[in-house]
């Protein structure tokens, strides 16, 4: 008898699974609009042309060699990426109280970050949104937080942000509490506070005394910004916050398996950045020693080189533009089949994702009948939207929901 006989199966993950199951599919009209990723409008992945420049010029660097990486990571990525969320002119930058330490894409900083506020500020309780990205749950969980709770964001019948239950949850939260806030583009929902509803958040959090943890996976990707995109997290900063942002890498550069990933500190005064750095050291040391080096050097690249940054910014506003021009194209077609329900918030909505309101048995008749793979939610990609299916899929939608 193996000594492996007694361990069970774990569940698929959704997005996956659906991704395996979509591959798997003979049928020529199917449609991925699972997995998070940006397909052109020929429906494929797309290397941004900043980053294959920059990957060709790397490799032929006779410089550039395969030496370990400090364990936080290499300095002009960290560096950079700090500025770009925090903003060039930032005080806490100028005033040497933040300093970012690479990590495995996004999740890893939160992974990072999730370890750090448990061992050496003995934070057990998280909040994060109803709904929210399916990961942040495990990570906390799997860091030791033991009180691991939501906060309403999401108005079904409205299809809009719960802002009132959202405040209500987050006033029970006790003193400490690490309260899970997406920078920008909320994944699932698409929908995000306005500024005046930030600065509440900003009031209760002060008053209430809970840690802001920013995760930031769309910045730039969102509106084509990315200054705009980080405007909760500047807010928050410039209110004196102590706090952490989780960047990633995978959506705006299009580096999804490369994982180059930043976790940036924010502290009160530049005193504790020694004590933080060498604990951060520690704790990456322990899970993977030091992290890889070819997604950082190019994010590092361009973002370091105006002209290369640039054309990155480009880049970011060709996506973020086709995403829009899908948003528009598909609720106007709904709207022309005369699809039952109001589907603005599908142009409300901002960044890759649409919570499309679609039940679970809708989005059955979808995957069973029309080939068309999206999760259980009634989330999509919008990237997974082009000229050559947006017709099939609104008519789908509309049968799926007549
Ligand atoms: N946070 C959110 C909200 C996300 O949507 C994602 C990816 O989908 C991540 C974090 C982490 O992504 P990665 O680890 O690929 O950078």
């Amino acid at each position: 008898m193996s000594i492996y006989a007694d361990v069970p199966k774990g569940p698929a993950i959704e997005v996956f699974a659906l991704t395996q199951a979509f591959k798997d599919d003979s049928n020529p009209s199917k449609v991925n609009l699972s997995v998070g990723a940006y397909r052109t409008d020929a429906g494929v992945p797309w290397v941004l042309p900043v980053v294959r420049k920059t990957e060709i010029s790397i490799a032929s660097d006779e410089a550039v060699n395969h030496e370990y990486l400090p364990v936080t990571g290499l300095d002009t990525f960290t560096s950079a990426a700090t500025e770009l969320v925090l903003g060039a002119d930032s005080p806490a930058i100028k005033e040497n109280r933040a300093f970012g330490v690479q990590t495995i894409s996004g999740t890893g900083a939160l992974r990072v970050a999730a370890d750090f506020l448990h061992i050496h500020l003995n934070r057990n309780v998280v909040y994060y949104s109803n709904p929210t990205w399916e990961n942040h749950h495990k990570i906390f969980s799997d860091a030791g937080f033991t009180t691991l709770k939501s906060y309403r964001y999401w108005d079904q019948n409205k299809r809009q942000l719960d802002f009132k239950n959202m405040v209500a949850d987050l006033n029970e939260a006790p003193p400490g509490a690490v309260i899970i806030l997406h920078a920008c583009a909320h994944n699932p929902t698409g929908i995000d506070p306005t500024q005046e509803q930030w600065t509440e958040l900003a009031d209760l959090l002060e008053k209430k005394k809970l840690f802001p943890l920013f995760d930031s996976a769309y910045q730039g990707f969102a509106s084509g910004d990315p200054d705009r995109d980080a405007w909760a997290v500047r807010y928050f900063v410039q209110r004196g916050f102590e706090l952490f942002t989780c960047q990633s890498f995978a959506k705006n550069f299009g580096l999804y398996c490369e994982r180059a990933g930043n976790l940036t500190v924010v502290q009160k005064c530049a005193g504790t950045k020694a004590a933080i750095h060498s604990q951060l050291t520690w704790i990456v040391r322990g899970q993977y020693s030091n992290p890889p080096a070819y997604g950082a050097r190019i994010v590092s690249k361009v973002l370091n080189t105006p002209e290369l940054r640039k054309e990155w910014m480009a880049s970011i506003q060709t996506m973020s533009s086709r995403i829009r021009q899908m948003r528009t194209a598909l609720r106007d077609k709904l709207v022309a089949l005369g699809t039952p329900g109001n589907w603005d918030h599908i142009v409300n909505q901002i960044g890759m994702f649409s919570y499309t309101g679609l039940n679970e048995s809708q989005v059955r008749v979808l995957i069973d009948e029309y080939h068309i793979y999206l999760l259980k939610t009634g989330r999509i990609n919008m990237c997974g939207l082009n000229t050559g299916n947006i017709e099939y899929v609104a008519k789908a939608i509309h049968a799926a929901v007549t």
